[in-house]
């Protein structure tokens, strides 16, 4: 019997690339340096919105194809590109999902839920309380991935972003940035902390959508919104292999490699490659 492969998506939302390099990230730094971390350029196409750019994460193809241009999701083709929780538990897998504060990733609201039917859902709102709501997804995370046998699981964190809208990027942007990290590294404990580990092989990616402006905010088109980034390791990944500039639709392909659904998946006309790859 082979051994199971596993596989965590982190996606923490608005983190600046250039902060993040100089902030102490460790749990981050620890991903880095097991695997990657290298800057994601969102192309032209897509405007620098939470929306379009987690929409190209969780479905590998571009915002052409999904159709999601803001935050706002009515319109989406996601019936016909639906996201890797979605796919992979079609194939048999099972997938859960944490989110605690951005309602369309797991409802109806604004048009959603982008993740359409994972096998399990966790989601509390706190509004625009992103903190409070990082905690809940963080803990219901913790619970989950500990006691059930997940093949793929996505958790999103959103207060970095709700920082850099309220207060711009500065001394509580970066705080935010480090507690997402800390968060990261409870969930990355958590996995470690499996009864079944030694027998398991994780991919863990850590991704954001987008950037900010100094003064806070996205949707334009400078360097700075348009710069997001992942950080991977996992089988397959060489650990401080140079990765160049990648694609946000590398993430969905790089699931469906380390689970063994590439050629299941080859209908679909992915635009991302995997990461080991590339
Ligand atoms: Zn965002």
């Amino acid at each position: 019997m082979t051994s199971p492969s596993r596989v965590l998506v982190i996606g923490i939302d608005g983190v600046r690339l250039d902060v993040l390099r100089e902030v102490s990230t460790p749990h981050l730094d620890a991903i880095a340096a097991a695997g990657f971390l290298a800057p994601v350029r969102i192309d032209d196409a897509t405007p620098t919105w939470s929306g379009p750019c987690w929409a190209t994460v969780a479905t590998g193809v571009s915002a052409a194809k999904h159709g999601i241009m803001h935050n706002v999701f009515t319109g989406h083709r996601l019936a016909e590109h639906p996201d890797f929780l979605t796919l992979a538990s079609l194939a048999g897998k099972r997938t859960y999902l944490s989110v605690g504060s951005w309602e369309p990733l797991a409802t109806a609201a604004c048009g959603g839920p982008l993740f359409a039917a994972p096998d399990r859902v966790t989601f509390t709102s706190y509004g625009l309380d992103c903190e409070r709501g990082d905690e809940a997804a963080t803990v219901d995370a913790e619970r989950e991935l500990l006691a059930a046998d997940y093949d793929v699981a996505f958790v999103y964190l959103g207060d970095v972003d709700e920082t850099g809208h309220e207060l711009g990027v500065g001394a509580e942007y970066t705080a935010a940035v480090e507690r997402a990290d800390a968060r990261v590294g409870r969930l990355l404990a958590t996995v470690r902390a499996r009864s079944s580990y030694a027998e398991e092989r994780w991919t863990v990616i850590a991704v954001t959508d987008h950037g900010h402006v100094d003064g806070g905010g996205h949707g334009g088109d400078s360097d700075l919104e348009r710069t997001a980034w992942i950080a991977a390791s996992g089988p397959g990944i060489v650990a401080g292999v140079e990765m160049g500039t990648l694609r946000h639709v590398d993430v969905a392909a790089h699931v469906y490699e380390a689970i063994g659904l590439s050629e299941a998946m080859a209908g679909l006309a992915l635009e991302g490659k995997p990461f080991a790859s590339l």
